[in-house]
């Protein structure tokens, strides 16, 4: 018997089997889709569900810094038992390079490696699996698309206009390859000031003038974090106010299931 699907899926994280694949995209870099991804992915895993993070950007692999995992998976044959932070498993590429050497791979080679991220890898049982994706349109993105139609979106933007204008082209493609979007998170939304004031340093309307552009909605509004909401990682804690916006998403999403 084959180990995949017909789709490619491995049979352990098979459609039927309950697990809900989530993509965090963007058209731009830095506006947060590692962020989103961390912070949503811990909110889930608080709320006792069963997460893990795909880091699918296979160049710019962040996931294993943001949650301070200093350790490498354990390989048993093959198959890599993912490292698990803030109760969330995690497979990446940092996991696989030396010294933090740059990876220099061309489209096939970034497929099989998603490929065995997806496959070789002991995930258990999974309630979710998201998936960080490198911005823009590019092969990871393509390949994602196809390896689990399943999956559906999340779109990160910040309020500035051009970071929308960009975001609007993943969209367009997750339209093109019939992947849902589960809305649009604008990151660094605002930033609170001592008496309770939004200031909007970012500029405004982003996450508005995408949601319209594609028929979705904002789903969340993240505000820029103060450095007192975290313990150095890029895990907001539960009760600061950049945690309990992450908290809500999260609840949002498993309502909506
Ligand atoms: P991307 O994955 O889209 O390239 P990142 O998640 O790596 O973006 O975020 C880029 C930088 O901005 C990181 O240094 C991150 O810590 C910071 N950042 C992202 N979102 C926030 C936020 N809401 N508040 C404060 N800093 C943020
Ligand atoms: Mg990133």
């Amino acid at each position: 018997q084959n180990a995949t699907t017909e789709t490619g899926m491995p049979n352990m994280l098979r459609t039927d089997s309950g697990v809900r694949f989530i993509a965090v995209t963007s058209g731009k870099g830095g506006v947060g889709k590692s962020t989103v991804t961390v912070n949503l992915a811990t909110a889930l895993a608080r709320m006792g569900k069963k997460v893990g993070i795909l880091d699918a950007d296979i160049y710019g692999f962040s996931i294993p810094a943001m949650m301070e995992v200093k350790q490498k998976p354990t390989m048993i044959d093959k198959t890599a038992i993912p490292v698990i932070s803030n109760g969330v498993k995690i497979m990446s590429m940092g996991f696989f390079t030396e010294n933090n050497n740059p990876v220099m791979w061309r489209g096939p080679m970034l497929n099989k490696w998603i490929q065995n991220f997806l496959t070789n890898t002991h995930w258990g049982e999974l309630d979710y699996l998201l998936l960080d994706l490198p911005p823009g349109t590019g092969d990871v993105a393509i390949d994602v698309a196809a390896m689990i139609p399943q999956s559906r979106e999340i779109i990160v933007t910040t309020p500035h206009n051009v970071a929308s204008y960009v975001a609007s082209r993943a969209g367009a493609m997750a339209k093109h390859t019939k992947h849902e979007v589960l809305g649009i998170v604008e990151n660094m939304s605002y930033y609170e000031e001592q008496d309770g004031s939004r200031n909007y340093l970012f500029g405004k309307g982003g996450g508005d003038m995408l949601a319209h552009q594609l028929e979705s909605e904002v789903i969340a509004r993240i505000p820029f974090a103060k450095r007192e909401e975290n313990n150095h990682s890029n895990v907001y804690d539960e009760d600061s106010l950049t945690g309990e916006m992450f908290a809500s998403l999260a609840q949002d999403l498993v309502h909506r299931e």
